[in-house]
């Protein structure tokens, strides 16, 4: 049933269709196939999935490796949106798309907790997809509408606990890592929320600026912006350290949340049976991005950092997909969550 199996099938009617084609017209065949030759990859446009709203946090960290990645390969970068489902959607797209590089999807910490989550997800992240590298790990923050009545982290578990059957929480679909969040707050605090569900945090945050929605976790990368301007109010940050762009919010623990704790570490990925030679340009490429001052720089500005280069390559990658499956799974079960 896994998607390896039903692209090898849907690969072997091409292959059927290409060699009666070349049958009758006895041309040379050579390296043929949508993808070319792996060795002269790249040879077309390439379209980066991101499986969440355009203007969110997984989108600004795609866009911004794009560029550099792109003058490095010697090839267009397209990035398409493909939301949905917490970001199952657009994984499941890419796990059943052509192994050929033209391909690529940026997820997030979706991909180690959505096994958990879903019953039929469809995809099987170990095997439907090679890993390039590792990208960058983002701290939360937890963000309210302005004028929202808590203004400290305390005060706001004890106005959720107090109506609970009021407050709305938004997140990016059962998956994301803003779900993810919400619900170890929740498991901590020890209440069950109502819960509103985006295709990603971009529109989320729009509606929580616009005074929609009451509060939410969300990454750096999408906060930072509105935190400064004022236009929401921040309670705590979800990372052990202080985060140096927003020096004055305090980390959950600072705040007598300890036990959430969470940040969004983002990957690489193409479909299973990538040609090596293939996912190891993307991750050289990779590199080369997240070692550019521009955006480095940029990304400091929202409160994070590339990953060191020895963790934007395909086997830091895997190791890291694969304990983050294991420690998800574990809380997922313990919370008794499941998406309906
Ligand atoms: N921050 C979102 C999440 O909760 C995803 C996004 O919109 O990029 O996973």
């Amino acid at each position: 049933m896994t998607t390896t199996r039903h692209r090898a099938a849907a690969r072997m009617i091409a292959a059927i269709g290409a060699l009666s084609f070349l049958a009758a017209c006895s041309g040379n065949g050579g390296g043929g196939g949508s993808g070319g030759d792996a060795g002269n990859y790249p040879e077309q446009n390439i379209t980066f999935v991101v499986p969440f709203s355009a203007g969110g946090p997984t989108d600004t960290v795609t866009r911004m490796i794009a560029e550099p990645m792109a003058a490095k390969l010697g090839a267009k970068i397209v990035v398409q949106n493909v939301e949905g489902a917490g970001g199952t959607v657009g994984a499941g797209e890419v796990a059943r798309a052509e192994p050929d590089g033209y391909t690529v999807l940026m997820h997030h910490i979706g991909m180690s907790t959505a096994p958990a989550l879903y019953k039929n997800l469809g995809y099987q992240p170990l095997e439907d997809f090679e890993m390039v590298g590792l990208v960058t790990e983002v701290p939360m923050t937890i963000v309210a509408r302005k004028d929202f009545p808590p203004a400290t982290l305390p005060d706001l578990v004890n106005h959720v606990k107090a109506n609970a059957g009021k407050v709305t929480l938004a997140n990016a679909g059962v998956g994301a890592a803003s779900h993810l969040c919400g619900l170890l707050f929740q498991h901590a605090v020890g209440v069950k929320l109502q819960e509103v569900p985006y295709k990603g945090t971009g529109p989320a945050l729009t509606d929580l600026v616009g005074g929609q929605v009451d509060f939410m976790c969300d990454q750096t990368t999408n906060t930072s912006g509105q935190i400064t301007a004022g236009e929401i109010k921040a309670y705590a940050v979800t990372t052990p350290e202080r985060v140096k762009s927003l020096p004055d919010l305090p980390t959950t623990a600072e705040a007598g949340l300890s036990q959430l704790q969470v940040s969004v570490w983002h990957g690489l990925y193409v479909p299973a049976d990538t040609p090596q030679q293939v996912v190891d340009k993307l991750s050289e490429a990779l590199k080369v991005a997240l070692a550019d001052p521009a955006v480095v720089d940029q990304m400091a500005k929202l409160g994070t950092a590339p990953v060191a280069a020895a963790d934007a390559t395909p086997q830091a990658h895997r190791t890291h997909l694969e304990e983050q499956l294991g420690t998800w799974a574990k809380i997922i079960a313990d919370a008794g969550v499941e998406a309906s």
